[in-house]
């Protein structure tokens, strides 16, 4: 399964790029890492978890 790479923070619409940090939860909603914390980790969407993006390798 490929993960789809958003390029935006769902919730404060910041651009996120490849080698952004970024996490998602298991649904793939997308939140850059300032928002996740303020979020305690948590997808406001699904209740997931939300967790590190791992980075793209840009070969
Ligand atoms: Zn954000
Ligand atoms: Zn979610």
């Amino acid at each position: 399964m490929a993960l789809a790479y958003k390029t935006s923070c769902e919730k404060c619409n910041i651009s996120l790029n490849t080698q952004s940090e970024a996490c998602i939860c298991s649904y793939e909603c997308t939140f850059c890492e300032t928002c996740a914390t303020e979020m305690a980790c948590i997808c406001p969407n699904c209740h997931g978890e939300l967790v590190k993006r791992p980075k793209r390798n840009m070969d």
